[in-house]
């Protein structure tokens, strides 16, 4: 799934109003039916107005009609939602353009943006909640069965999440990207300057790097939190010019870490199970790439958590999940990165054919399919009557 944000600024201010309609009717419909878009939206131009943005919208695909509909009605698709996420970040002004994706995930989209002063940021795109063609035609009534819009749902959890534990993590001082805003299933953050350490082949030092890296995940554990997925694409390396006393110019080197929506306590049933894994994912990493292996085995679980009880900081573990997470929302996101986890590990690289599978529903999308990358700037057009209107939407319950 790309962004593809051609068709932003052709949309009007009306069809903006029927687009966020839609999502607003999504919270309690599967399908939003017509009427309501119509109802949500109060167009001036009446109810021809609004289908009018419903075939304008259709068209480009940021919404869309299902085939074995009973009755007449829309869901956003992921370019819908995405579009309504650019476009509040448009309207804060913390995002004025739409650069280069840099990273592809299975669970997400990286993309360079920037604002009206040139300042670039990356945008993270959530993308959970999706299954597996293959997978989706053995689950057609499980998924017929699940919570409306639970990719919608699980996305923008995994965003409040990850937003949550990087303003937790830079609090402490932690090395982490900056995060400047959350809308939907999007984080805006500082651009880190920076090589993720897996395009690294070599470092002066290994074993000060691999130190500093063990380090982190034992000062994470004292604050009661595991990464969870703390491997070479998630450490980016940053490369800090020094001068020394003698007046020579030396290279350090910096670890900031990235990636946080599967984040587990340390009181978590399986947490030695993951405090494990992230320790390994660091040694097999440091002997295959630099041929380095520590001397000192561990750190252990048992000695990280005894470390922790001690040590008595704030623990960032349930700050968060005080933070507005319910229990329920914890689980149900869990669920969701495990399942992509165990897909992964299945080697199931079936990213083309979800694909397919969004468009096999999708009645009314057109066939012109041209998905170039968009290698140059897209400007965003906003109407700044948006801001107006999210807050009247917000007041109004549907
Ligand atoms: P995913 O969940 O898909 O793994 P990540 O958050 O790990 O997403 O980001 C994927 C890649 O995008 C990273 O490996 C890194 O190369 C790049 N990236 C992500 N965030 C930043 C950032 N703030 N600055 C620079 N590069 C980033
Ligand atoms: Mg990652």
């Amino acid at each position: 799934m790309k962004l593809d944000t051609r068709a932003m600024r052709y949309l009007a201010s009306e069809d903006w109003r029927v687009l966020t309609a839609v999502e607003m009717g999504s919270k309690n419909h599967e399908l939003v039916p017509t009427p309501l878009i119509e109802k949500i939206a109060r167009l001036k131009g009446g109810a021809s107005g609004v289908h009018k943005s419903i075939s304008a919208l259709a068209k480009v695909g940021l919404i869309a009609r299902v085939k074995e509909a009973k009755y007449d009605g829309y869901r956003l698709t992921y370019g819908g939602l995405d579009y309504l996420a650019l476009h509040t970040h448009s309207a804060r002004k913390d995002i004025y353009s739409v650069g280069t994706r840099i990273g592809v995930g299975k669970e997400s989209d990286i993309m360079i943006v920037a604002d009206n002063q040139g300042t670039q940021k990356v945008l993270k795109i959530h993308r959970l909640g999706r299954i597996s063609f293959r997978t989706v035609k053995s689950n057609r009534d499980y998924l017929r069965n699940r919570a409306s819009g639970s990719w919608m749902y699980l996305s923008r959890l995994a965003a409040m999440k990850e937003f949550a534990f990087m303003k937790a993590l830079l609090a402490e001082g932690f090395p982490v990207p900056e995060p400047i805003a959350q809308s939907r299933h999007t984080i805006l953050m500082a651009l880190i300057d920076a090589f993720p350490l897996r395009q690294i082949s070599a470092v002066p030092d290994p074993a000060k790097l691999y130190g500093e890296l063990i380090s982190l995940i034992l000062r994470l554990a004292k604050h009661g939190l595991i990464h969870g997925d703390f491997n070479e694409f998630n450490i980016l390396i940053k490369e800090i010019k020094v001068t020394t006393e003698s007046g020579e110019e030396a290279l350090t080197l910096e670890p900031v870490i990235i990636d946080f929506p599967q984040m587990v306590s340390m009181e978590h049933q399986n947490a030695e199970m993951y405090f494990d894994r992230d320790v390994e994912c660091i040694k097999r990493f440091f002997s295959r790439r630099f041929h380095f292996t520590s001397t000192e085995p561990g750190p252990f679980f048992k000695d990280a958590k005894k470390a922790m009880k001690k040590a008595g900081l704030t623990r960032l573990d349930a700050t968060v999940e005080a933070s507005g997470f319910t229990k329920k929302m914890l689980k149900d996101l869990e669920a969701a990165i495990r399942e992509k986890e165990a897909m992964k590990a299945e080697g199931n690289n079936s990213d083309e054919e979800d694909e397919e599978s969004e468009e096999d529903e999708d009645e009314d999308e057109d066939g012109d399919e041209e998905t170039s990358d968009n290698g140059g700037e897209i400007i965003i057009g906003v109407a700044n009557e948006v801001d107006d209107f999210d807050a009247d939407l917000a007041s109004k319950s549907t």
